[in-house]
């Protein structure tokens, strides 16, 4: 059944270059098979489609990622698909980075056109990465892939997990208003921290006596923006000297608290609100530790973005 679908697909496909040829006639874009192939994959340089799409050998010695140790996945420069992960990589002192494993699946073995050593290619879009060696004794599993360096990025761990922030400022409308556009930030949710009701409604807050503060959760990407930013944008969008709530929301779940997830988090709000007693400010800002964030109700999340409006009870200040 697979192979007649194949076949069919296959017609259908160069039916469908043919009927592209011909519609050229009509200004319509010509691809030829080989870019057809390649549609959506990344763009390649000279270098990178002599070694990738030719099977070219770049020279020993100079690929960038030979010496790398980070931990982290290596993908395919021309799909993005992972191919390895830094805990299969060794030094053969060969010249090029070695793997004694690959992700399952990510990696083919072709008999090379020299009739003697088995090529590698990614799984995925064909594009060459080495050849594949065995029984050298390097590792316990015997096996060298041989990589080109150029075929491959690297995506190191750290860069893909993203942070997650908890700044409560009143009203979580206008919390969120200022987080959800700052720089390095992938998501916000706005939500209840600190009290003693598990998964309030907004009701029940309203109603003071569940202990909840209004807060907005913050992810960001801790490559792009850091927590410090997060801290100093959290004091320049409200007023954090006022001891009974934010402008005019009263009440105790309006309050000023920065919710922090460990001790370095705690160690830099400290030194924030330092710096800021420093410059006169009596701030009223309090400090605790994360506890369960309960998300609020889908009709607060990203409100005024919703509604096209801006908040009547946060602003912008520029402290720092
Ligand atoms: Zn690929």
């Amino acid at each position: 059944m697979k192979a007649i679908q194949l076949i069919i697909l296959s017609v259908f496909t160069l039916s469908t270059l043919t009927m592209c040829a011909q519609k050229n006639n009509n200004n319509i874009i010509q691809i030829t098979p080989k870019e057809y192939m390649t549609m959506g994959y990344n763009e390649l340089t000279p270098e990178e489609q002599r070694v990738i799409l030719d099977k070219g050998t770049e020279l020993p010695g100079t690929g960038e990622l030979l010496e790398n140790t980070e931990k982290g996945t290596y993908v395919c420069k021309q799909c993005d698909k992972p191919l390895y992960r830094s805990e299969s990589k060794f030094d053969a002192e060969c010249g090029w980075p070695s793997f004694d494993d690959e992700i399952e699946g990510a990696v083919t073995r072709l008999k090379d056109a020299d009739g003697r050593r088995t090529e590698i290619v990614c799984s995925n879009c064909g594009g060459h990465l080495g050849h594949v060696f065995l029984n050298e004794g390097f590792t316990a599993k015997q096996t060298r892939h041989c990589v080109n360096s150029i075929s491959m990025k690297f995506v190191a761990d750290k860069e893909k997990e993203l942070q997650k922030a908890y700044f409560a400022s009143g009203c979580f409308w206008g919390t969120e208003y200022f987080f959800m556009k700052a720089k390095g930030v992938k998501q916000t949710n706005v939500g209840f921290m600190g009290g003693n009701v598990d998964n309030p409604t907004y009701e029940q807050v309203c109603q003071q006596n569940t202990g909840h503060l209004e807060l907005t959760e913050v992810i960001y990407d801790p490559t792009v923006a850091t927590y410090e930013d997060m801290v100093k944008l959290f004091f320049e969008t409200h007023n954090f000297t006022q001891t009974n709530g934010q402008g005019p929301d009263i009440g105790p779940q309006y309050l000023s608290c920065i919710f922090y997830s460990n001790d370095k988090e705690k160690d830099i709000a400290t030194k924030y609100i330092r710096i800021l007693n420093d410059k006169g400010y009596k701030v009223a800002t309090m400090l605790k530790p994360k506890s369960t964030f309960w998300k609020a109700e889908n009709y607060h999340q990203q409100y005024y973005e919703g509604k096209g409006m801006s908040p009547y009870c946060h602003k912008y200040t520029a402290i720092f």
